[in-house]
C-alpha cells in the first residue's frame, strides 16, 4: 500500500504558522511524563480550589484537544475540517457523573447532537458513553451477577430507557450512534444492553455501534458469538474497533484483586488482536459496519489494503476511519485527501468537566506512550517544508 501518512502539507493544511508553533509547544510540554504528572496534580488542585486557571487551560491543552465548551462552539471547527473532507463526531466529554439529573442532562445533550448530525453532512455520527447515562456501580453489579434492590431495578430501567431514547431517535433520524467502551468490569452489562439496541434498530443497516477494545484478549470470541447471534436473528452489527484506553487501570485492578488481567500480554498481542478483528469484520462486511478508531498507521494501512483487495470503494458507507481531534492529523487529513471516510471525535464541555478526558490525552501523549515524538517529528518536518 502506498505510504500516504508522511505528507505534512496535507496533514497541516488547516494550521497557520502560529497554530503549528502552538501545537509544537504543547506536545513538547506533554512529552515529559513528570511534567504531565505534576501538571495534572496542580491543575486538579487549582480547579478544586477555584483558582482562576480555566483561561490558561483553555488557551493551551483545551483548545488543542476540544472543540469548545458547548456544541455550538464546535461548529466553526466542524465546518473548517469538512473543507478538507474530514468529518466530526461531537463528543460531550463530561465524565464521572453519578446523579440522575446529570444523566438526564447527558441524554438531552446526546439527543441534541443527533439533531445536529441530522442537519449536517459534516457530522455522520453521534456518540455517548454508557456511564454518561447511568451509574457505573449499576453496570458493575449486573456484570458481577448480583441482584438489584427494588430501587436499583427502577434506576436501571431508567438507564435502559435512556439508551432506548437515544437509539430510537438515531434510528428515526437515520444518524448512526457510537457507544464508547469503558472498564471491563462494567462492560458486560453495557454490551448486553447495546446488543438489545442492535436487535431493535439495526434491522436494515448498522445504526447502533458498540465498541470492541482489542487490548482485551477475549474480544475476538465475543465478536464471533455476537456475529452468530446477529446472523441467527438477522440484524446488522455496527462496531467501533479500538485498542483500549484503560490498560493501566485494568492491570492494576486485576493484580490487586488477584484475577487474570483481561489485557493482552503484550503490545504486539494487542496489535495482532486488533488486526484479526479488522480482517474478520471485512470478511463479514455484508452485515457489518466498522469504525476503526485508531492512531496506529499500520492498522490504518492494513484496513486500506483489505478494502483494496476486496474491491471495496474507499468511500463505502460501511467503513469509517476515526481519530481524536488534536491528534494524528497526518492520518486523518491524508485519508480524507485520498477519498476515504474519516471522522474525528471532537470533544466539548465545560473546561473543568472535560479534565478527565484531557488528562487521559496528556498521559497517552507522554514520551513513554510514544505518540508525541511522532507528532513532534511531523510538525518539525512541516516547519522545514514551509521555510523552504
Ligand atoms: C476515534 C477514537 C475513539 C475511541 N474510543 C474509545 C473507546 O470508546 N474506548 C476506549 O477504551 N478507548 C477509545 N479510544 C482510545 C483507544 O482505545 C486507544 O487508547 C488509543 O487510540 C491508542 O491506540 P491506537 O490504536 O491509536 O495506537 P497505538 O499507539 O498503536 O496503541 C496504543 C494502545 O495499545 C495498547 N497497548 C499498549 N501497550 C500495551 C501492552 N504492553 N500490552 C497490551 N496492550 C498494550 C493500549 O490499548 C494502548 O492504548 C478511541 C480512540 C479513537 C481514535
Amino acid at each position: 500500500m502506498e505510504k500516504i501518512f508522511n505528507n505534512t502539507e496535507v496533514a497541516f493544511s488547516l494550521k497557520s504558522d502560529t497554530e503549528l508553533e502552538r501545537a509544537y509547544f504543547l506536545f513538547k510540554l506533554i512529552e515529559s511524563q513528570p511534567l504531565v504528572r505534576i501538571g495534572t496534580a496542580v491543575t486538579n488542585f487549582a480547579l478544586k480550589a477555584h483558582l482562576p486557571v480555566e483561561g490558561l487551560i483553555r488557551s493551551t491543552v483545551f483548545d488543542h484537544f476540544c472543540g469548545g465548551v458547548n456544541e455550538k462552539d464546535c461548529l466553526s471547527v466542524v465546518d473548517k475540517m469538512f473543507t478538507k473532507g474530514v468529518s466530526s463526531v461531537l463528543d460531550y466529554s463530561v465524565e464521572g457523573k453519578e446523579e440522575e439529573d446529570q444523566f438526564d442532562a447527558a441524554l438531552a445533550m446526546t439527543l441534541k447532537t443527533i439533531e445536529f448530525a441530522k442537519e449536517r453532512l459534516a457530522i455522520p455520527f453521534a456518540v455517548f458513553k454508557p456511564t454518561g447515562l447511568g451509574r457505573f456501580a449499576l453496570y458493575q453489579k449486573i456484570g458481577e451477577g448480583k441482584s438489584f434492590t427494588d430501587e436499583e431495578k427502577a434506576e436501571w430501567n431508567r438507564v435502559v430507557a435512556r439508551f432506548d431514547t437515544v437509539c430510537k431517535m438515531a434510528y428515526d433520524k437515520d444518524v448512526a450512534v457510537l457507544i464508547d467502551g469503558e472498564e471491563s468490569w462494567m462492560q458486560d452489562a453495557a454490551d448486553d444492553l447495546v446488543m438489545e439496541m442492535m436487535r431493535k434498530y439495526n434491522k436494515e443497516k448498522a445504526i447502533v455501534f458498540n465498541t470492541l477494545q482489542m487490548y482485551r484478549w477475549d474480544r475476538m470470541e465475543y465478536l464471533r458469538k455476537l456475529n452468530a447471534i446477529a446472523k441467527a436473528e438477522d440484524f446488522y452489527i455496527g462496531m467501533k474497533l479500538v485498542r483500549g484506553a484503560y490498560m493501566e487501570k485494568e492491570n492494576a485492578r486485576a493484580e490487586e484483586k488477584g484475577y487474570k488481567s483481561p489485557i493482552c500480554p503484550s503490545k504486539q498481542a494487542t496489535d495482532e488482536n486488533y488486526d484479526t478483528a479488522v480482517t474478520y469484520m471485512l470478511d463479514h462486511i455484508d452485515h457489518m459496519a466498522i469504525f476503526a478508531g485508531t492512531h496506529n498507521e499500520n492498522s490504518s494501512y492494513q484496513l486500506m489494503e483489505l478494502m483494496a483487495e476486496r474491491n471495496i470503494a474507499k468511500n463505502d458507507s460501511r467503513i469509517f476511519f476515526g481519530q481524536l481531534y488534536g491528534m494524528s492529523d497526518n492520518i486523518s487529513y491524508n485519508l480524507a485527501a485520498n477519498g476515504y471516510n474519516v471522522a474525528k471525535y471532537l470533544p466539548f464541555g465545560p473546561v473543568r468537566d472535560v479534565m478527565p478526558y484531557l488528562i487521559r490525552r496528556a498521559e497517552e501523549n507522554t514520551s513513554v506512550a510514544g505518540q508525541t515524538s511522532r507528532e513532534l517529528d511531523l510538525i518539525k518536518k512541516e516547519r522545514a517544508r514551509r521555510k523552504l
